[in-house]
């Protein structure tokens, strides 16, 4: 075994959703341990925007004020044509913040991911480090992970958060991460090297044609975080070694100077291929449970990938919870039921809105034309297209808010969806 101390639940991955998971068992009383194939817990990687459906789950953690300490809360959102910087649409996040009473706030992946360590620490979760799990089986008393050292380890239930590459998701799924062709190039840079006037009381969105690129501020204002995603010409031509960084310049080459300038501060020594899977309604084998990105893991348009990795630790916890005898027993499967009934459907909408979104942003030639009509159509303070998102996260289907979406998610020929509009 990993450790001598037997436990209530293991759970592989110590990423964003693992962690926030650990942390929302062990609050309830429960023994709880965290095996990471990494030497270290860590986070690669630049900003993060957490809406207000995380925010509210942040407060719920007592995690909340810590996190606005080393966080940014942006007074608005907006969104930009990248070829003419014309603005499209914004959001008022400070009245965003009084309509769903919880703000919308920028912070450092690495900060939070950080909170949920320290937080696993506090309530005594087990981090384990340098275990690589690679294979699963359910017994007769719950479920044991075997790793790729030789060594197993069991509890009675087990949470499979290992990301986009989950070996976990082959018990109910034989599917791979489809490839967007697109890639993401990020920076995290200190203010005084940007070089450029930035108001960083902003989140900016550039959507142009076949790329974007989005910037706001990091750590109280102090970095700047910029995130430039493009689609690779290379990986269309179906070449391996696509996304490379004598892509990126030129696929900024037409945009407006505000985004140009951004440009050479990208990190050119790592770039993240942008993957997603598609959808699956079933997360749970016996006692073994997917969460995170393992189960749903979307292109990142919405911005609600560790989002929802967060919700599904905090739903499970509840379920758990509600399900828990005076002898501390607790009836697994009503409470994996559960979260099975209500999360792959949110996460569902989720995943095919984000392909939709991505669709909009990129467009080109007249359709991008049309999608700027529809966009400067819409009033700043209607919350349609996100309410679905930012209420408070449903425990049960019957709470789950009906879907807005003002473009048909089954067609990928959303250029035809705006040409039916009445723009
Ligand atoms: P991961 O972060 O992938 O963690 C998985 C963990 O499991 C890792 O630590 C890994 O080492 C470990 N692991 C893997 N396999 C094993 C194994 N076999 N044994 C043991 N350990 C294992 N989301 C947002 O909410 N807001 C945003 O603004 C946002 N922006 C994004 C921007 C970009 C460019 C990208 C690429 C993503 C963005 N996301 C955003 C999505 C978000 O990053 C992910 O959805 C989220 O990090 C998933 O967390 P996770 O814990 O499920 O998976």
């Amino acid at each position: 075994a990993t450790s001598a101390n037997p436990v209530d639940v293991l759970i592989v991955g110590g990423g964003i959703g693992g962690l926030s998971a650990a942390f929302a068992l062990a609050r309830e009383g429960l023994r709880v341990r965290v095996l990471e194939q990494a030497p270290e817990f860590g986070e690669v990687g630049a900003g993060l925007q957490i809406a207000p459906n995380c925010t509210r789950i942040l407060h719920d953690y007592g995690l909340l004020e810590e996190a606005k300490s080393l966080g940014v809360l942006p007074k608005s959102m907006v969104m930009r044509d990248a070829v003419d910087g014309s603005e499209l649409t914004r959001l008022d996040l400070v009245d965003l913040e009084r309509a769903y009473g919880f703000p919308y706030m920028v912070i450092h992946r690495s900060d939070l991911h950080h909170i949920f360590l320290h937080a696993c620490r506090r309530v005594g979760v087990d981090l384990v480090t340098d275990a690589r799990v690679s294979g699963y089986e359910n017994t007769a008393s719950g479920a044991r992970v075997l790793l790729a050292d030789g060594r197993a380890d069991e509890a009675g239930i087990v949470i499979a958060a290992d990301g986009l590459h989950s070996v976990a998701r082959r018990l109910l799924v034989e599917d791979e991460p489809v490839n967007s062709s697109y890639v993401a190039y990020r920076a995290a840079v200190p203010i005084e090297q940007v070089g450029r006037d930035v108001d960083l009381s902003e989140v900016s969105v550039h959507v142009g044609p076949r790329c974007h690129f989005v910037h706001y501020g990091l750590r109280g204002g102090e970095m700047l975080n910029q995130v430039a995603v493009f689609e690779s010409p290379k990986a269309l031509a179906g070449e391996e070694d696509w996304g490379t960084p004598d892509e990126l310049d030129v696929a900024f080459a037409a945009t407006c100077p505000e985004v140009r300038a951004g440009i050479p501060l990208m990190w050119r020594d790592r770039w993240w291929r942008m993957f997603d899977r598609a959808p699956i309604m079933t997360w749970v084998e016996g006692n073994i449970a997917l969460l995170g990105d393992a189960a749903h893991p979307p292109l990142q348009y919405m911005a609600q990938g560790a989002i929802m990795a967060i919700e599904d630790g905090w739903v499970l916890a509840k379920h758990v919870a509600a399900r828990r005898a005076e002898d501390g027993a607790i009836d697994w499967q009503g409470a994996l039921a559960a979260y099975e009934a209500v999360r792959p459907e949110h996460c569902r909408r989720v995943l095919t809105t984000a392909r939709a979104w991505g669709e909009l942003w990129h467009l080109d030639g007249v359709a991008r034309l049309q999608r700027n009509t529809l966009l400067r159509a819409r009033d700043t303070y209607d919350y349609s297209f996100t309410e679905w998102i930012y209420g408070p996260t449903a425990l049960t289907p019957e709470e789950e808010p009906p879907m807005f979406s003002p473009i048909p998610l089954d067609s990928v020929d959303v250029s035809d969806l705006i040409g039916r509009a009445e723009v």
